[in-house]
């Protein structure tokens, strides 16, 4: 036999295991874009506006109104793990903010370009500072600035070759930006949402700060999705600890489309669920004669102990306690609501 001495295990450097994790946290232009508008909300800003170019492969850029960034703390913005959102382990249990990882904006100076411009309240001009490698790459330099902060990023994936090449050939990520950006300005009304391509004048998402969140779905999905919707609601507090409560908005028998739009928050994070979309498309699917797909607007709050929001770095999936008893509860929501008001509809055909 051909017994070969076994390979011999090495330690692999730093900067090959930063640029693999940082693969991982940034799969694709659309997802840097969620990180950044993330920390943009997290910042406490009034007003996003996105800016992208060649589907965010050459340029994506993030401009907000938030707290800013402090001067003392650029030179270690974009290390790896480093957070001003998490002190202690613990903290996970109760976190609010949408990062906690430290990882995001540390993973986009590995796969590209970043130049960070920023002011914090009370200043006379901001800084702009860039990044690679997680390194700052030179002393921030004063420049004008209005308030929040900016972040650019340019030439994603320049040194992932196969990375490039595949997202190049499945046509660019434009529309997913938009979608996502789409999804974020109806749960969050209380922000003015923009994305554009870079040169256009004309915006493809672009709402105002609003009260009103029926207001935000129809200047986004339009007038067709905004005049059908029935408002839906849910909550439970059952001795086992059950807790939830359950606000949104789902189509009713008059909207017809061929494929469900549902945006889904849970606590106030913007994840996917497909347990509970296959539950609601089956209700509809039962409920309605014609075969017309929904759209669901939902946003879920738990007691965040009981959600573990650490499952993924890309944090687009979370898991439930009690997700059965939950999906259960939605579930007869809706079919009690589409019930309601398809048999609302009949009659007023039969007049
Ligand atoms: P995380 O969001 O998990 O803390 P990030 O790498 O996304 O990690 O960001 C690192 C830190 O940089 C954040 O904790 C925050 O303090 C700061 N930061 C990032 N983006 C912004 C922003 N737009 N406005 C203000 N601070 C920001
Ligand atoms: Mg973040």
């Amino acid at each position: 036999s051909t017994t070969k001495e076994p390979p011999k295990i090495h330690r692999l450097e730093e900067s090959v295991v930063n640029r693999i994790a940082a693969g991982e946290v940034i799969q694709r232009p659309v997802s840097a874009i969620k990180e950044l508008v993330e920390n943009s909300l997290d910042a406490h800003s009034s007003s996003i506006n996105v800016v992208v170019k060649d589907g965010g492969l050459k340029l994506i850029q993030v401009s907000d109104d938030g707290h800013g960034i402090r001067f003392e703390d650029l030179p270690i913005l974009c290390e790896r793990h480093t957070t001003s959102k998490l002190s202690k382990f613990e903290d996970l249990q109760s976190i609010a903010s949408m990062g906690f990882r430290g990882e995001a904006l540390a993973s986009m100076t590995y796969v590209g370009h970043v130049t960070v411009t920023t002011i914090t309240a009370g200043q006379l001009h901001g800084y702009r500072a860039s990044y690679r490698d997680g390194v700052m790459e030179n002393e921030p330099k004063p420049c004008a600035a209005v308030k929040g902060t900016q972040i650019m990023i340019e030439n994603l994936f320049y040194n992932m070759t196969a990375r490039k090449k595949t997202l190049q050939n499945s046509g660019d990520d434009y529309p997913k930006i938009v979608d996502l950006l789409s999804r974020f300005s109806i749960h969050h009304i209380g922000v003015g949402f923009s994305c554009r391509k870079h040169g256009a004048t004309r915006s493809d998402v672009h709402t105002v700060a609003s009260p009103s969140r029926i207001d935000a779905i129809r200047s986004v999905y339009g007038v067709s999705v905004a005049r059908n919707l029935i408002k839906i609601e849910a909550s439970d507090n059952d001795p086992s600890g059950s807790v939830f409560n359950m606000k949104g908005f789902i189509s009713n028998a008059n909207y017809v489309a061929k494929k469900i739009t549902m945006v889904l928050f849970i606590n106030d994070r913007l994840v996917e669920c497909s347990a509970l979309k296959r539950a609601i498309e089956i209700v509809y699917a039962a409920t309605l004669p014609r075969a017309s797909k929904p759209f669901v607007y939902m946003s879920i709050t738990l007691p965040p102990e009981h959600i573990d929001v650490n499952i993924h770095p890309t944090k687009r999936e979370v898991s439930l306690l009690n997700q059965e008893v939950i999906i259960e509860k939605i579930q007869s929501v809706v079919e009690q609501q589409l019930t309601n008001s398809n048999e609302t509809r009949i009659f007023e055909e039969q007049m």
